[in-house]
Parts: structure tokens; sequence; C-alpha cells
């Protein structure tokens, strides 16, 4: 990936999320570190926006919908234990942050991203250009169907809330991958599951996020 050049305003922005996301525990590990400081969030959030980018908070983009909260996608992305080369397929691609921070740690990988709404799925295919990364296909749809002419995946994430994973999405899981998602109500817990030979093994569980919905045909009704 080419190495885009940071205003020092943002570099600086940049560095205190970090430092925030390290002390609360959001931020663990190096890889994801280096992509938060190589995907500049103020690239994927609309003008109205821009003074808020380095916030822990989710912001809106369009339609009702928002970029995810800096720690939750750190956390998201740490449990998923991305390596160099994977086939990833992420529901849900919004403002196109969370695809651009894989797609820096997938290397020679690819990501497959779905968006429900054609005006996302351009806004997030602007934004991934600006960068010039070039290993995210945005797929305009309804990700609860999953996208099998790409499948097995390695991993898959949902960056929306479900009340249960899409079964089409666990069919489409390589065997020992990794699935990410928030299940529940209102309030959801993050789960991250692993597909092995016999069945699905719950690895990590933890509650009290809040995410907007899955919508679609395994999607909330
Ligand atoms: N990962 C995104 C980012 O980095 O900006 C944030 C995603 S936002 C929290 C959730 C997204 O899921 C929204 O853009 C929404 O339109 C999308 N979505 C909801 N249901 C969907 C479905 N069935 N198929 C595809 N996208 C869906």
């Amino acid at each position: 990936m080419t190495k885009i050049k940071i205003e020092k305003k943002y570099r600086t922005a940049i560095n205190d999320l970090i430092i925030y996301l390290k002390n609360s525990k959001f931020l663990t590990d190096e890889k994801v570190e280096s992509a938060l400081q190589n995907i500049p969030r103020h690239e994927f959030v609309p003008e109205s926006e821009l003074e808020y980018a380095y916030d822990n908070e989710p912001l809106p983009i369009m339609k009702n919908q928002t970029i995810s909260q800096p720690g939750v996608v750190t956390r998201m992305t740490e449990w998923l234990d991305i390596k160099n080369g994977q086939n990833i397929l992420e529901i849900g691609t919004g403002s196109g942050w969370q695809s651009a921070i894989l797609s820096y740690l997938v290397g020679s990988g690819t990501i497959y991203s779905i968006e429900r709404h054609p005006e996302l799925a351009k806004f997030a295919q602007e934004n991934l250009k600006k960068l010039k990364i070039d290993n995210v296909h945005v797929i305009l749809g309804d990700g609860t169907l999953g996208y099998s002419q790409a499948s097995p995946y390695d991993r898959i994430i949902i960056t929306a809330a479900c009340t249960e994973i899409p079964l089409p999405l666990l069919d489409q899981l390589s065997e020992n991958g990794l699935i990410i998602a928030p299940v529940g109500g209102s309030s959801q817990s993050l789960v991250l599951l692993q597909k092995t030979p016999k069945e699905i093994v719950e690895i990590k569980n933890q509650s009290k996020y809040v995410f907007v919905p899955l919508v679609g045909k395994f999607g909330k009704k």
C-alpha cells in the first residue's frame, strides 16, 4: 500500500487517540496500532464531522448509519487475528474505514465488503480510492446472504447488530475460520466464534456494545 502523507494536526490527534486506546485496553496489538497510524480516520468521515474524527466515538455518515467507534474497531480487529494473505468478508461497509484497516493487515489478501445502501457503497469506494487501496471489493447487496462467489472466507466480520448470526455466513466460513459479530437486542455482546470440523465454538464474548441493526433476509425483522 502507498504510504500517505498525514498533516501534523491529524498526526497529533492520531497519537493522542492511540494513547487513550492503549490506556483503556482497546488497543494492545502492535500491528493494529500500525494500521491505525496508517489508515487515517479523517479520510472516512463527512466534512461536517472532521473535527471529531479522532474522538473515540461513532460518527454519523449517511442514511442514519455510523462509522464505528475507534475502540470497537481496534478490539474487533484484534480478536480477528488477521494474517497476511487471508480472504475476508465484511458485512456493513459503511465508510470503508474498517475495510481499509483489514486491507492494511491482510497484505496480499483480499477483502470483500457488502453494503446495502448504494450511497454508502459509493462513499466507501471513493474513500478507499483516495488511499489507493485496491484489495477491497465493495459489493452492493444484502450482506446477510454473504457472497458465496468468493467463499470460503478465513475471517468474517459483521459490523451491525444481529439477533443471531446469519446461517449463510457460517456456511461460507472456512474450516477453522473465525467470525465476529455483535449479537443481541438493544444492547449486544461481541461474539467471536470458530468453525471447527465438528461444531461452532465460542472463543470470546463481551457484553455492552451498541451497533446499528443488521437488516436483510437473515437480519433483524
Ligand atoms: N464498518 C463501518 C465503517 O468502518 O464505517 C461501519 C459500519 S455501520 C456501524 C453498519 C453498516 O451495516 C451500515 O453501513 C449499514 O448500512 C450496513 N448494513 C446493515 N444491514 C446490512 C445488510 N443486510 N447488508 C449490508 N450492509 C448492511
